[in-house]
Order: structure tokens, then sequence, then C-alpha cells
């Protein structure tokens, strides 16, 4: 029978844990032609949560946990999740319901098509305010803008991955994590599920603007070095500036028979020096960004089939 590890990342979730295990087991208990796991991450919660997944387990053989020593952050939590998951495909869900359980039937049967990376795109999302859906809809546009890797939309963490996948994502060890960013960059065959994101069952959320700027932030910086060049292209119309001022200012001193005057050589000066300024931060910042990629010590590829047979990539 094949397993499947239901990853929950949970940090002071001792509210909706109650709910989202009535939820599950009845889905599990729906579901008989799998072996389930549900693997908590405890991202060290300073509430009861521990104690109530431990409960869980002393009752339900399927309820696996990792307790964390302190609170890592959720990215981390992910990964944890995929070192310590079991399974032959693996599902990433909030503790919080607001990713629906009873989709998963619906992942499992793309999954079983030949899909390795089947991801719930939302609907709708349910109170959540206007001001986040805003900002978070600018900013997938502006990520997608700096990238060849297409990037899913309206698209969280919830979604299910073939070991493959997971295999895959374990190589990529930074420390800085964009799960998002990842699960485009390792590719393979991707499959979108529809829904209606609901609202959080019980506590509250652990984001607030603060923290998701910092994960704006690390998406952009952990996923493309094109920040970097906004350096080189600064230095385009600065040069351009100088040339245009350059001609401008000759041609003014021939026609008129005067002498070039000292605010003009001035403005001429700024220019040339602030340009090749940018110019050179534009090279410190190639050889930055080179070396940024070779850090985060990736794969270099991942292998979809091998003479027709799947290569596993382990
Ligand atoms: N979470 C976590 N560590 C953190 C913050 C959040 O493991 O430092 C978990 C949290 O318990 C939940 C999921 O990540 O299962 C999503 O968090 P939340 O619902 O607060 O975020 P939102 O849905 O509002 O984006
Ligand atoms: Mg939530």
């Amino acid at each position: 029978m094949k397993k499947i590890s239901i990853i929950i990342p949970a940090y002071n979730e001792e509210e909706s844990l109650p709910f989202l295990y009535e939820r599950l087991n009845k889905l599990m208990n729906e579901i008989n032609n799998y072996e389930f796991e549900v693997l908590f991450v405890n991202d060290g919660s300073k509430d009861k949560t521990i104690e109530l997944i431990k409960e869980m387990r002393n009752k339900d053989e399927r309820i696996c946990y990792v307790d964390f020593s302190r609170n890592f952050g959720k990215e981390i939590a992910m990964l944890a999740g995929l070192d310590y998951a079991k399974g032959d495909a693996v599902i990433f869900m909030d503790a919080d319901l607001q990713d629906p359980p009873e989709l998963i039937p619906e992942l499992i049967k793309y999954w079983e098509e030949g899909y390795d990376d089947v991801y719930a795109r939302r609907k709708s999302r349910e109170g959540e305010t206007w001001l986040k859906k805003f900002t978070s809809k600018m900013y997938y546009k502006v990520l997608q803008g700096l990238t060849r890797v297409p990037i899913q939309k309206d698209t969280g963490d919830f979604r299910l991955l073939d070991r493959r996948c997971v295999n895959a994502l374990r190589k990529l060890r930074e420390s800085q994590r964009c799960s998002k960013s990842m699960f485009s960059w390792i590719g393979y065959n991707k499959k979108e599920v529809l829904y209606d994101r609901d609202p959080r069952i019980a506590g509250k959320t652990k984001w607030n603007y603060r923290k998701l700027i910092d994960l704006a932030i690390d998406g952009i910086t952990s996923f493309t070095t094109s920040p970097l060049r906004v350096s080189t292209y600064l230095a385009i119309p600065t040069f351009m500036l100088l040339g245009i001022y350059f001609i401008y200012v000759i041609a003014k001193c021939i026609a008129l028979k005067v002498a070039i005057q000292a605010f003009q050589a001035i403005i001429l000066l700024i220019l040339f020096f602030s340009g090749i300024q940018i110019m050179l931060f534009g090279i410190v910042g190639e050889y930055l960004g080179r070396i940024f990629n070779e850090t985060k010590n990736r794969p270099l590829y991942f292998v979809n089939e091998y003479n027709g047979e799947k290569e596993m990539n382990d």
C-alpha cells in the first residue's frame, strides 16, 4: 500500500488542532486504499501545541511529530517535514484549516495520473484583507518579472509532492528559504487544482506586515540576482546624460565663442564620476551574484526520465 505523509507545520496552534484532527481523521478513515502519516512539525510553540500532538499520538499511531528546539519559522519547519516524512508522496497543509483536507482525494487522484506536483490554487481568499490580497498580487507580478522560471499564481504551500520532488527539495539546503520559488525551480510535471481558501478556524495569524515584508525580500533575493543589476542599468542613462550634456555644452561654447563655464564643468564631472561609480558597483554586483549562486550549492539539474524510466534522483 502506498503511503502518504501529511506535513503540518504548527506554531501556537492549540486552538486549531482539535478541529484539524477531527477533519483529518474523518477523511483518512474514508480513504482506505492508502496508508497515512500525519507529520506535525512543532515550530517551538509556546502554548500547549506539543502536548496536544503527543496526546493525539497516544491515541492514534498515524500521528507523528518533530518537535523543534525553538521557533525556526515555517520554511524551515517544512524542510524538516520533508526530511522526516516517510511517504511515497507528501502533502503540505496549514494547521489552521485554511487548506481544506477534503481536497486531498483530488490531489491524490492527479498524483495517480502521473503528476509530481499537484498544487492547490485559490479561487478566493476569505477572511483576508483587501490590502493583503493586493500586495500579494503585486508582489508575484514583480517576482515573475524578475525571473524566467514560471511561478504559480495564487498558490500557497498547500500541495501534494511526489517522492521525486521531495528528494529534489531536500537537496536545496539553503538557510534563507522560499519554498514557493523552490517548488517552481525544481520543475517536474505540475497540475493545478482550484479551491476556495477558508478563513482561519481559530487562533490568530502568525504573520504581520513586518514578517511578510521579510518574506517578500527573501523571496526575491533568494530567487534571483536581478536586483544586483540595477546598478548596471542605472549606469547607462547616467552616461547617456553625460554624453548629451557634453555635446550641448561644447556646441554652445563653439557657437557663442565663449569658454566653458565652471558650473558646466562641474556638472560634467559629477555625471562622469557618478557614472563610473555606478558602473563599478554593477561589476561588483555581477561577481557577487555569481558567488551567491555558487554558495547555494544547488544541484544543477533534475532528471524527469531516463530511457523512459522514472528517475528517482536519490
Ligand atoms: N507557522 C509555523 N511557524 C511560524 C509561523 C507559522 O510553523 O513561525 C505555521 C502555522 O502554525 C500555520 C502555517 O504556518 O500552520 C501558516 O501560518 P498562518 O496561518 O499564521 O499564516 P497565514 O495563513 O495567515 O498566511
Ligand atoms: Mg493561515
